[in-house]
């Protein structure tokens, strides 16, 4: 009996894995086609600063099925990382982002765009010449780009890793760590790394105003933040207590559906500000002769 029970038991796991791979395979062929026919579309979530103005966005990519209708990140980036499928979407990714930032600087908008870089893009060996091609070819500039990367990046060989950012860091393009407080990092790697921000994990945000030491945890990066002379952008700010707290803590940015939920392009565009030339001339008499 015992024997008939664990033999149901491996054909349910076999059932089961079997079920996963097909899965995988299915959703894996359908994200191939769909990057082929464009099927895919970003989304951008503003930043917003102290003083409540929008100084950056992050682009979130969207996958609109024709069965599946609209097909959540969680559910496909997971697979596409399995495979080289993640680097053919990354690039798709870049391009988008940098002819939507060339088409923003036609009409003297200007943001600076925050984009998702798998560890499995970042690996590749001609990572930075992929980039470097894509951003010549489009025309965007790299000093309005940021590449988020997880602390997953860092698990691979450290000195690699930091000769890439540096070579991508000449371009002028800077990094932030994302969802930072989920992984491993240890101080000595940030302390190397050209780092421009640390993103809070919104599990941390979400709780802070409940668990004391979530509240503690927000605190701790902060300060360490500061020490070490890096932003903190807050993820997941949904309410107001949040946001009171991050203040008080020091934080430096904001994104979150307090704020904004991730918008299409179009929508993106109404919101950069413009005050920017305003803000170049105002300079200018002010700092004029009395
Ligand atoms: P992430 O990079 O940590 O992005 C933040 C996620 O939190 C986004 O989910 C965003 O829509 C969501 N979010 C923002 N504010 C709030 C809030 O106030 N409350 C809640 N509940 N959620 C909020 P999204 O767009 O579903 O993306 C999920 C993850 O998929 C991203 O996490 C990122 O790891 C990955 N991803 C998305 N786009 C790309 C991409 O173009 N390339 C790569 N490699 N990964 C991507
Ligand atoms: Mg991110
Ligand atoms: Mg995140
Ligand atoms: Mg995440």
């Amino acid at each position: 009996r015992a024997k008939e029970e664990g033999r149901n038991r491996v054909q349910f796991y076999l059932e089961n894995m079997q079920e996963h791979a097909d899965h995988r395979q299915q959703v894996e062929e359908r994200l191939r086609i769909a990057l082929d026919n464009d099927a895919l579309y970003l989304c951008y979530q503003p930043q917003i600063d102290n003083s409540g103005d929008i100084v950056g966005a992050e682009a979130l990519v969207r996958w609109q099925d024709g069965e599946n209708g609209l097909v959540n990140p969680a559910a496909f980036i997971p697979i596409a990382e399995m495979t080289d499928l993640i680097c053919l979407l990354g690039r798709w990714v870049l391009s988008n982002v940098c002819q939507q930032m060339v088409e923003w600087r036609q009409q003297d908008k200007k943001l600076i765009v925050s984009i998702n870089i798998s560890p499995r893009e970042f690996q590749q060996s001609d990572f930075v010449e992929m980039v470097e091609e894509i951003i010549l070819t489009t025309g965007a500039r790299a000093e309005y780009l940021v590449f988020e990367l997880t602390e997953g990046v860092l698990l691979n060989d450290i000195d690699t890793v930091l000769i890439k950012m540096q070579r991508l860091s000449r371009l002028g393009i800077r990094f932030s760590l994302d969802d930072f407080g989920t992984g491993y990092s240890s101080l000595q790697y940030l302390k190397q790394l050209p780092l421009n921000a640390l993103k809070i994990d919104q599990s941390f945000v979400r709780d802070s105003i409940s668990n004391d030491s979530d509240a503690a945890v927000v605190a701790t990066i902060i300060a360490m933040a500061d020490t070490l002379n890096i932003e903190v952008v807050a993820e997941g700010v949904e309410q107001q207590e949040e946001l009171d707290y991050l203040k008080q803590c020091g934080c430096h940015l904001y994104q979150g559906y307090f704020f904004y939920r991730p918008v299409i392009a179009a929508e993106m565009t109404q919101l950069i500000p413009e005050f920017r030339s305003h803000l170049v001339q105002d300079v200018v008499i002010n700092s004029g002769p009395a």
